[in-house]
C-alpha cells in the first residue's frame, strides 16, 4: 500500500516514510506522557474516554509509532481529539495515519496554511482558535493554549499546565544548541515572545525535540539565541565575510563559548545557526512575521 506522501514527490520515498522507529514514553504526570523517536518529541494526554494527542511526528511509519505508543501506555482508549502545535509537516503531517476521526484543534492561522498546502496526510482541523489565550477543558483535562505571537513556523500553540508545572513548546527553544537551519523563526520577536512564556510557574519545560528540561534551560535556550543574535550583529563591526559558514562559526563560536559552549551540539550547529541569524539583520526578517508589531497576524484582526 502506498504511503502518505506529504509534499514528497519521488517514488522512492516510500520506504522513509513507511519506517515505523522505535519511541520512548515518559510519564510526567498524572494524565500526562511525553515521546519521543530520539529526534521530535511531543505529549499525549489521557481524558476520561479518550486520548487527546498533540502532532502526528513527520512520516505514516512515525504516525503508526506514536499510535502504538499511546496504545502501550494508555490502552484501550482512542484517540478522540489531536491539536497541532504548528503547521509543519515535520511534526503536524500526518493525522490520516494517526487518527483519522479525531476532532483536530489548532490555531486560525495554522489551519489557513494547512487548508491551502494540501499536503498527502496532513488533515485539516475542525476546530480553530484566535487570538493568544484559551482555556480548553478536553475530556476532563484542563490546560492552557497559548500563541505567543510568531515564534516559529505559523500559529504556534504552546501548552501550559498550570497543576502539573510543565510548559510544552513545540520547535521554538531547546534544552541544547542543535538549532537546524531554522528557516521560518521569526527571528525579530522570537526571544521577546519566548520570554513572556518564562513568567509562567513551570518547572518542567517539554522542547519540540530532543531531551526535556527545567525552567531555567529554557531560560537558557532564551539567553542564547539573543547572545547570537549579538555576537550575528557585531559580526558586520568586525568585517567577518557573513555569508560564509566556517567564518560565522568561528567567530560567533568562540566569542559565545566561554557561556554556552556546555550546550549538547554546541561546535557543529552554532555556525549554522549564526548564518541564520545573521541575515536577519542583513535582510530584514521573513516577511510579515519580522516586523515590530506582528499582532495583526493574529486571525481575529485580519
Ligand atoms: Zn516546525
Amino acid at each position: 500500500m502506498a504511503e502518505n506522501r506529504g509534499l514528497f514527490t519521488s517514488d522512492k520515498m516510500q520506504a522513509y516514510l513507511a519506517e515505523e522507529p522505535a519511541m520512548e514514553t515518559q510519564q510526567l504526570a498524572d494524565h500526562i506522557w511525553t515521546v519521543s523517536d530520539g529526534q521530535v518529541r511531543t505529549l499525549f494526554l489521557a481524558g476520561d474516554s479518550g486520548v487527546i494527542a498533540f502532532d502526528t511526528f513527520g512520516t505514516p511509519g512515525r504516525a503508526r509509532a506514536f499510535r502504538a505508543a499511546i496504545e502501550a501506555a494508555v490502552p484501550g482508549k482512542p484517540i478522540n481529539h489531536l491539536i497541532y502545535t504548528h503547521d509543519h509537516l515535520d511534526h503536524a503531517g500526518f493525522a490520516a495515519d494517526l487518527a483519522p476521526n479525531a476532532e483536530i484543534i489548532a490555531d486560525e492561522m495554522c489551519a489557513n496554511v494547512i487548508r491551502l498546502r494540501e499536503a498527502e496526510g496532513q488533515l485539516v482541523p475542525t476546530r480553530t482558535l484566535s487570538g493568544h489565550h484559551h482555556e480548553l477543558e478536553i475530556d476532563g483535562v484542563s490546560f492552557q493554549l497559548i500563541n505567543p505571537g510568531p515564534t516559529h513556523g505559523t500559529g504556534n500553540l504552546s501548552t501550559y499546565f498550570p497543576d502539573a508545572r510543565i510548559l510544552f513548546s513545540s520547535d521554538t527553544i531547546l534544552t541544547n544548541a542543535k538549532y537546524g537551519l531554522m528557516p521560518d523563526y521569526h527571528i525579530a520577536n522570537f526571544v521577546k515572545f519566548m520570554r513572556e512564556l518564562a513568567v509562567l510557574d513551570f518547572d518542567t519545560f517539554v522542547p519540540g525535540r530532543y531531551g526535556i528540561g527545567d525552567k531555567s534551560a529554557f531560560t537558557k535556550g532564551c539567553d542564547y539565541i539573543e547572545a547570537i543574535q549579538i555576537a550575528s550583529q557585531e559580526a558586520f563591526v568586525e568585517m567577518v565575510p557573513i555569508w560564509v559558514m566556517d567564518a560565522m562559526q568561528g567567530y560567533v563560536g568562540e566569542k559565545l563559548r566561554s557561556q554556552f559552549g556546555d550546550l549538547d551540539g554546541y561546535d557543529q550547529h552554532i555556525g549554522l545557526t549564526s548564518i541564520r541569524i545573521v541575515h536577519h539583520y542583513l535582510m530584514g526578517g521573513w516577511g510579515l512575521e519580522d516586523t515590530p508589531t506582528p499582532d495583526y497576524l493574529l486571525a481575529d484582526e485580519l
